[in-house]
């Protein structure tokens, strides 16, 4: 029994240890984070979007954390502690404003004047009283033309109150915003919420992409989606093209508009304005 409790006790501080760093990482994240607004440490990267003609639409602006010791750091590493945390709302309003001073930019360059510009918006910035006001905001400072924008939103802003959320959506559309379901197929959404929501598109995830030149299963979910779309009137994006081949199986059953390593990965503005001159 003593040697029981001895392994036990060995047991307990482990794992009290690995929660204390868990913590301790979350509390230097916050703090680091919460600096790294005011030291600007933040930076739009832009990943090309292409039709079926092989022609540039527009892009998805991505976070990327230039962390001063750490490197670039991906979204996936501190966007929910931003998101738990609370400071995902200025970091939010960081990113609006920044994509639009960059439609702004690419509106005047007859190559770019059409291009849209994607940005994610999280659940919990979606759900603040003032986000369309925001949004608003930006868009008038920039002298942009709205319909440029497009708010990528995930099925998990359907939890909350579903009236609200269509509401909020609606006075988007109303002045021209466009809206986005992303990572369409993961989440909880029913066929129900998506014939109720003013939507323009839907992003297919990548992981129905991914296999989709060996998996029976994949196939079928894809073009259901597309289908599903079509008539529904919603314009579909497949995310996560790989290759030359995912890309042309793509087209063959339909899809018009695409994204992926194959075409363009996330980039530094310096390198998409280098593409445009
Ligand atoms: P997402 O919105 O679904 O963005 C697509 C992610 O897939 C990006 O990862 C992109 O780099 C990656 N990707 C693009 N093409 C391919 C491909 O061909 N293969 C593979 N394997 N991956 C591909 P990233 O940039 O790491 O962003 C991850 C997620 O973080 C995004 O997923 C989005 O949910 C979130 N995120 C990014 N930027 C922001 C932001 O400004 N605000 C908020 N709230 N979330 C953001
Ligand atoms: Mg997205
Ligand atoms: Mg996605
Ligand atoms: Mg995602």
């Amino acid at each position: 029994a003593l040697h029981l409790a001895k392994k036990n006790e060995q047991h307990f501080s482990f794992f009290d240890e690995q929660a204390k760093n868990l913590a301790q990482t979350h509390l230097d994240t916050y703090s680091q984070l919460s600096k790294a607004i005011k030291r600007n440490q933040f930076e739009l990267y832009y990943q090309l979007q292409y039709n079926h003609k092989n022609e540039i639409f527009g892009a998805e602006a991505l976070i990327r954390w230039i962390h001063p010791t750490q490197g670039i750091l991906s979204p996936d590493k501190f966007i929910s502690i931003a998101e738990k945390t609370g400071l995902i709302i200025p970091i939010t309003t960081w990113v609006i404003k920044n994509a639009c001073m960059q439609l702004n930019i690419w509106q005047k360059e007859p190559k770019s004047s059409s291009w849209i510009i994607a940005i994610n918006i999280s659940a919990k910035e979606f759900s603040q009283d003032d986000f369309v006001d925001i949004v608003k905001k930006y868009i008038h400072m920039y002298e942009i033309k709205a319909n440029r924008l497009k708010l990528e939103l995930t099925e998990s802003i359907l939890v909350k109150d579903i009236d609200l959320v269509i509401s909020k959506m609606t006075k988007l559309r109303e002045i021209g915003v466009q809206i986005s379901l992303d990572d369409f197929g993961t989440g909880y959404s029913s066929l129900q919420y998506l014939r109720n929501l003013p939507l323009n598109q839907v992003k297919i995830d990548r992981v129905f992409v991914n296999n989709i030149l060996n998996n029976k299963n994949d196939v079928a979910i894809v073009k259901s989606i597309l289908l599903l779309a079509e008539s529904l009137n919603l314009e579909v994006v497949a995310e996560g093209v790989e290759t030359k081949e995912h890309y042309k199986f793509l087209i063959e059953l339909g899809c018009k508009l695409f994204q992926g390593f194959y075409l363009a990965k996330p980039s530094k503005i310096e390198d998409i304005d280098a593409l445009i001159n």
